[in-house]
C-alpha cells in the first residue's frame, strides 16, 4: 500500500473510519448528492441497501484485479500537458459514472506515477493505492443509479512499461525519439490514466494532449479541434467517437506527417507517420483501402468511422489494433511485403474481432487473435505468403506441443495467454471448423459473429451457440475438444495429417 502524502493519509485514514461508521448507521448522516435530486434521508437509506465497497475486479479468473465492481464508466476525459521524451508531466483525468450499488468506496485501476488529488462531485475523497488499485473514498456514500465524477489529477510518467513473461514486448508507455505511444495490451493503460481495465469495459474517451510547438499529437478517434494557446503550446482534442475498451487507447506525441485516403465507401483512412518515414512506408500503407476491401468481402462492412496506420518510431515489437488507428512499428512496414501486409492484415481484422466484438474474458482471447491469425493467413496466402493448407498444417503438427506448453486454446493460464497458441494455434481451430461445416457455411457463421456481437462482449459459448445455430447442428461435441481437450483432435477431411508426439 502506497500513500502519496502524510496529508492523504491522514485524509484516507480518517474517511476510511468513516466510511464504516456511515455503513452501520444506514447513510442516514449523509447530504444531498449531485444528481440525486433530495437529500439521502433515513427514509431514503432504508429504500435500499446500505452503501458498501465496490469489489476490486471483475472477478476474471485470469487477471481477478481487472476492471472493478459497484459501476460503469460512462466517459473518460484525460488531459495530459505534455513536455518532452522521457519527461513526467502533469496529467489530469475524469471519470464520469453510473455506481451500480451504493458505493461506500470503489476502485479504479491506477499504476501510474505519482498521485496528487482525487475529488468525486468536485469534493476532495481519500485515495490510498493498493497496488494497481487505486481506492477512493468519497467524503459522501454515493447512491445506486446516481452518476458522479471523479477527477484525479498526477504526474504521468513516460518511461513507465512492463515486461510480461508472455509476451516478447515491453508494454505501456512506448519512447520514440520525440514523444511517446501507447501499447496498453493486455492491462498497461493504468500506467497511462486511472481505469477500469478489462476488455470487455468500454466507453467514449475525449484526449485532450497538449504539446510543445512543432509536435503533434494523435489519439483514438476523430480530431476534434487543434488550438494555439498564447504560450505557444497546442491542445489537440480526439474525440474516440466509440466506446473503447483501456487495452485499445492509443496516443501518441511526436513530428508527425498526417497523409489522408479513402477507403472503400469513402471511409477516411488517415495515417500518422513520423516525417522521415512517409516515403519509405507509403508503399505498404497504401494497401490500407485494398485490405480493408478484402475484409469487407468476408467479414461484412467495417465497423468504425475512420481507420488509419499509426508508425511507430521504435525497435519495440508493439504492432497492436489500438481502435480506428493500429500502430505499427517501422521495421514491420521497411522489410518484406509479404510480412508487412501479414501484419497490417491482422491489425485490421482486429477492428472486427477483437475491437468491435470484445472479448468477454482472457480466456476468450483465442477468438480474438485466431481470427485475426486466420484473416491474416488468409489473406497472405492469396497474395504472395504461404498457402492456408501449408501453414495450417504446420500449426497442426505442433497442435499437441502447444496444447501442452501453453494450454489449450480456450484455456490459458496468465503466464501463457499470448503464446502461440493463441495464435496459429487458435486459428487452426477455425480452420478445422470450415472443414467441418465447408466453405459457405463457415462464411456465414463468421459474418453472424461480428454483425451480432458488433460493439458488445461475447465469449467462447456465444461463440460455439452461434456457430451451431448458423450450422443447423450442435457443434459442441465437435469443438469441444478442440478449445478445451487434452490432445488435438483429427483434421476433418485430412486423414493424413499427424501430430507431432509432445516433447517434455
Ligand atoms: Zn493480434
Amino acid at each position: 500500500m502506497e500513500i502519496m502524502t502524510a496529508r492523504h493519509a491522514l485524509r484516507a485514514a480518517l474517511a476510511l473510519t468513516g466510511a464504516v461508521a456511515l455503513t452501520g448507521t444506514g447513510c442516514s448522516a449523509g447530504v444531498p448528492h449531485r444528481g440525486q435530486g433530495a437529500a439521502l434521508g433515513a427514509s431514503a437509506a432504508a429504500a435500499g441497501p446500505a452503501p458498501s465497497p465496490g469489489a476490486p475486479g471483475i472477478g476474471d479468473p485470469l487477471m481477478p484485479l481487472d476492471g472493478n465492481g459497484g459501476y460503469t464508466v460512462r466517459r473518460y476525459t484525460l488531459d495530459l500537458d505534455w513536455r518532452a521524451p522521457e519527461t513526467p508531466f502533469p496529467a489530469g483525468t475524469t471519470i464520469s459514472a453510473t455506481a451500480t450499488q451504493a458505493l461506500s468506496r470503489f476502485d479504479l485501476d491506477f499504476a501510474g506515477n505519482t498521485l496528487h488529488r482525487v475529488t468525486v462531485d468536485g469534493t476532495p475523497a481519500a485515495a490510498v493505492r493498493d497496488g494497481d488499485e487505486l481506492v477512493v473514498t468519497p467524503a459522501r456514500p454515493i447512491r445506486r443509479g446516481s452518476t458522479f465524477t471523479v477527477h484525479v489529477a498526477y504526474t504521468a510518467d513516460p518511461t513507465q512499461r512492463r515486461r510480461r513473461s508472455d509476451a516478447i514486448r515491453e508494454y505501456g508507455w512506448v519512447p520514440t525519439p520525440d514523444g511517446t505511444l501507447i501499447c496498453a495490451q493486455p492491462d498497461g493503460a493504468k500506467m497511462v490514466f486511472p481505469v477500469d481495465d478489462h476488455p470487455s469495459l468500454r466507453a467514449p474517451v475525449t484526449f485532450r494532449i497538449t504539446t510543445p510547438p512543432g509536435l503533434g499529437a494523435v489519439a483514438n478517434g476523430r480530431l476534434v479541434d487543434r488550438v494555439r494557446r498564447p504560450d505557444g503550446r497546442v491542445r489537440w482534442t480526439y474525440d474516440s467517437e466509440e466506446p473503447i475498451a483501456a487495452q485499445l487507447v492509443q496516443m501518441a506525441i511526436g513530428r508527425f506527417a498526417f497523409v489522408d485516403s479513402k477507403g472503400p465507401h469513402g471511409l477516411p483512412v488517415r495515417d500518422v507517420v513520423p516525417d522521415d518515414l512517409v516515403t519509405d512506408t507509403e508503399a505498404d500503407r497504401s494497401l490500407t483501402p485494398q485490405h480493408l476491401a478484402w475484409l469487407e468481402q468476408r467479414l461484412g462492412p467495417y465497423p468504425f468511422r475512420r481507420y488509419g496506420v499509426l508508425v511507430g518510431d521504435t525497435d519495440l515489437p508493439v504492432a497492436l489494433e489500438t481502435q480506428s488507428l493500429s500502430v505499427v512499428p517501422k521495421d514491420d512496414l521497411l522489410g518484406d511485403q509479404v510480412d508487412a501486409e501479414r501484419n497490417l492484415v491482422h491489425e485490421l481484422t482486429h477492428h472486427w474481432t477483437g475491437d468491435s466484438v470484445a472479448i468477454r474474458r482472457w480466456s476468450d482471447l483465442w477468438l480474438s487473435e485466431g481470427h485475426a491469425r486466420f484473416y491474416e493467413r488468409l489473406y497472405s496466402a492469396e497474395h504472395g505468403g504461404v498457402s492456408m493448407e501449408d501453414a495450417m498444417r504446420a500449426a497442426y503438427e505442433q497442435h499437441d506441443q502447444w496444447r501442452h506448453d501453453d494450454g489449450a486454446p480456450a484455456e490459458p493460464t496468465e503466464p501463457t495467454l499470448f503464446k502461440v497458441m493463441r495464435y496459429d494455434g487458435s486459428a487452426l481451430v477455425l480452420y478445422a471448423l470450415r472443414e467441418k461445416v465447408g466453405d459457405d457455411t463457415f462464411d456465414r457463421i463468421e459474418r453472424t459473429w461480428v454483425t451480432r456481437y458488433r460493439g458488445r462482449a461475447a465469449g467462447t459459448r456465444d461463440f460455439v451457440a452461434l456457430a451451431s445455430e448458423v450450422a443447423g447442428e450442435d457443434l459442441t461435441p465437435f469443438l469441444t475438444p478442440w478449445l478445451y481437450g487434452p490432445d488435438t483432435p483429427p483434421m476433418p477431411g485430412h486423414p493424413d495429417w499427424h501430430v507431432d508426439p509432445v516433447e517434455d
